[in-house]
């Protein structure tokens, strides 16, 4: 039966040659706040989702932080389709959902708040979500200029706004 010393612990591996070389990162990385949709959660009204690639690889330079405003408002997943009109959300059979968009719209504020992101990447003219346009309210896939619900809240409370064309394309607009 042997009777030596113990073996010690591994030696620990040298790091990569370009770890010793990499800037430090001077703390966590900044929050944004993203659509979850565009993050492949299936939360739109037809219970699907609409990932991006180009969305999901700002996660290397941020800490993405996904939100779905209709849902939080209380709204199920799926439901009728809505759309804006006069400072109202109503879906094509004319029920009126404008205050669960306002109460997901003011849990998305609260959320930025609280993870301190001044950013938000948003689903593109989604009555919720949409940055810079919006469906005009007649269902027929026209659009007039204008932000969500949430997207004008977000805005409102200080954060710069882009939709996920504006990052593919590498806009900052
Ligand atoms: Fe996506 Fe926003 Fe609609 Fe939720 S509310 S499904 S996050 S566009």
């Amino acid at each position: 039966m042997p009777t030596g010393p113990e073996p010690g612990p591994a030696p620990l591996a040298n790091p990569p040659a370009d770890a010793a070389n990499a800037p430090a990162r001077a703390g966590p990385a900044p929050a944004l706040l993203v659509s979850a949709c565009l993050l492949g959660v299936r939360c739109n009204h037809r219970g699907e989702a609409s990932p991006s690639e180009a969305v999901a690889a700002l996660g290397e330079r941020y800490r993405l932080i996904p939100v779905c405003p209709e849902t939080l408002g209380g709204l199920p997943t799926p439901r009728p389709a809505a759309e804006l009109r006069g400072g109202a959300v109503c879906t094509a059979a004319g029920e009126d959902v404008t205050a669960a968009f306002a109460r997901g719209s003011e849990a998305a504020v609260a959320l930025a708040k609280a993870v301190g992101a001044t950013e938000a990447v948003l689903k593109a003219r989604s009555p919720s979500c949409g940055a810079h346009a919006v469906y005009d309210g007649t269902f027929s896939r026209a659009l007039v200029e204008g932000r969500g619900i949430t997207a004008a809240a977000l805005a409102e409370a200080g954060l710069t706004l882009r939709d996920e064309e504006d990052v593919a394309r590498g806009s900052g607009r």
